[in-house]
C-alpha cells in the first residue's frame, strides 16, 4: 500500500509547480518511492496544465494530474485530491511554495511515532498578515466557535497529514457546500498542533481577496450552524417586549399628562427599524433557503476534464 500521498490544489500555479514538484522530491526523498503527488488543476487559465501534464508525463516517481473542467474552487480541488489518494497518509499542501515540503516529513515521523494522533496540523506562530485582517479573523473565529457545536482552531491551516481513517471520514460527508475547516473539526480524531512558519509566495499572486475571504467565513457559518435562524426569533421577542412597555408608556403618561402623542419621528424611526429587522431575518432565512436549493440539487462538486499520470503511477 502506498504511503503516502501529497494533494495539491492548483489555481493559475504555472510558476510554482515545478519548483513544489522539486522540493517534495527532495525533502522526502527517503519515502518518495512510497509516495504519490496528486496535483489538482482547478481550471487555471494559465499555463498550469501544460506544466502538471508534462509533471506527470517524465517523473520517474508516482504522479497523478487531475484536470478540472473549470474553477470550482480549492475546497472542491481537495475533495478530488482525497478521492483520488490511496496512501495510508495523505498530506494537503499549497502551490505557492508557503508552505514549505519539509514539514511534511516532520509530519510523517509524527503519525509514525504516535499513534494516539489521526491527523497533524500545522499552525502558523506568526501570522504574516496585516493587522486588519488579523483582527477581522479574531472576529471570525469569536462568532463561529460562539456558533457552531464544533471547536474551530483559530491559527490551524489546510496544511496537514491525515490517516487513512481521517479521509475516509471526511470522504463520507456528501455535502456540496465544503468549509474544511469546519469539516476537519467535524469529523473529530485526535489532531497534534504543529508549529510552522509560512514563507513568501514563490511565483504569481494570492487568489484570496478580502471579498472572497468575508462570503467563504459567511459560508462556514452558514455550513456549520443554524444559530442565525434562532436569531430573528429572539430579536421578534425583543421586539415585542419592547413595544408593550411602549404602549403601557403611551397609556400611562396620556392619562397623566394628557397632552396628545407627538410621535411622528417616533413613528418612523421605529417602522424603519423593525423593516430592517425583518428583511434582516429574512434575508438569515434565505440564505439557508438557497443553501438547501444547492444540496438538493445533488450536482457533482466539480467535473474532471482528464487526468494523466506518470508511468509509475499506472503500474500500481
Ligand atoms: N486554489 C485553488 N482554487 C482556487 C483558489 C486557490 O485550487 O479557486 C489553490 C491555490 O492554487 C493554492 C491554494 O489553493 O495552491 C491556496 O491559495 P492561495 O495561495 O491563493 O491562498 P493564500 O495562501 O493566500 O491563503
Ligand atoms: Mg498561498
Amino acid at each position: 500500500m502506498t504511503k503516502l500521498s501529497i494533494v495539491v490544489p492548483c489555481f493559475n500555479e504555472e510558476g510554482n509547480v515545478g519548483l513544489l514538484y522539486e522540493a517534495v522530491v527532495a525533502s522526502l526523498s527517503h519515502i518518495i518511492e512510497d509516495t504519490e503527488i496528486i496535483f489538482i488543476n482547478d481550471g487555471s487559465t494559465d499555463g498550469t496544465w501544460k506544466a502538471l501534464k508534462e509533471l506527470s508525463e517524465k517523473s520517474p516517481y508516482r504522479v497523478k494530474a487531475v484536470n478540472f473542467s473549470r474553477n470550482f474552487g480549492k475546497e472542491a480541488a481537495l475533495l478530488a485530491g482525497f478521492r483520488e489518494s490511496t496512501g495510508a497518509y495523505t498530506a494537503v499542501i499549497d502551490a505557492d511554495m508557503q508552505q514549505n515540503p519539509k514539514y511534511i516529513a516532520d509530519m510523517v515521523k509524527i503519525l509514525d511515532e504516535h499513534p494516539e494522533y489521526d491527523a497533524v496540523a500545522a499552525y502558523q506562530e506568526k501570522r504574516k498578515e496585516s493587522k486588519i485582517l488579523s483582527a477581522f479573523k479574531g472576529a471570525f473565529y469569536k462568532l463561529i466557535n460562539h456558533m457552531a457545536d464544533v471547536k474551530f482552531v483559530s491559527a490551524a491551516s489546510d496544511f496537514r497529514l491525515l490517516r487513512r481513517v481521517v479521509v475516509d471520514a471526511i470522504l463520507s460527508m456528501p455535502e456540496r457546500c465544503r468549509f474544511s475547516k469546519g469539516i476537519f473539526a467535524w469529523v473529530g480524531f485526535e489532531t497534534y498542533y504543529m508549529p510552522y512558519t509560512v514563507e513568501r509566495r514563490a511565483t504569481g499572486k494570492s487568489k484570496w481577496s478580502f471579498r472572497k475571504l468575508f462570503s467563504y467565513a459567511v459560508d462556514g457559518i452558514l455550513a456549520f450552524s443554524v444559530k442565525p435562524l434562532v436569531l430573528s426569533s429572539v430579536l421578534g421577542f425583543l421586539f415585542c417586549l419592547l413595544a408593550i412597555v411602549m404602549m403601557l408608556w403611551i397609556v400611562i403618561k396620556t392619562l397623566i399628562f394628557g397632552d396628545p402623542v407627538p410621535g411622528y419621528p417616533t413613528l418612523a424611526s421605529l417602522i424603519l427599524l423593525l423593516s430592517g429587522v425583518q428583511l434582516f431575518s429574512i434575508g438569515i432565512l434565505g440564505e439557508y433557503m438557497a443553501k438547501n436549493y444547492t444540496e438538493n440539487k445533488a450536482r457533482p462538486v466539480y467535473i474532471v476534464k482528464e487526468i494523466s499520470t506518470s508511468e509509475k503511477e499506472d503500474q500500481v
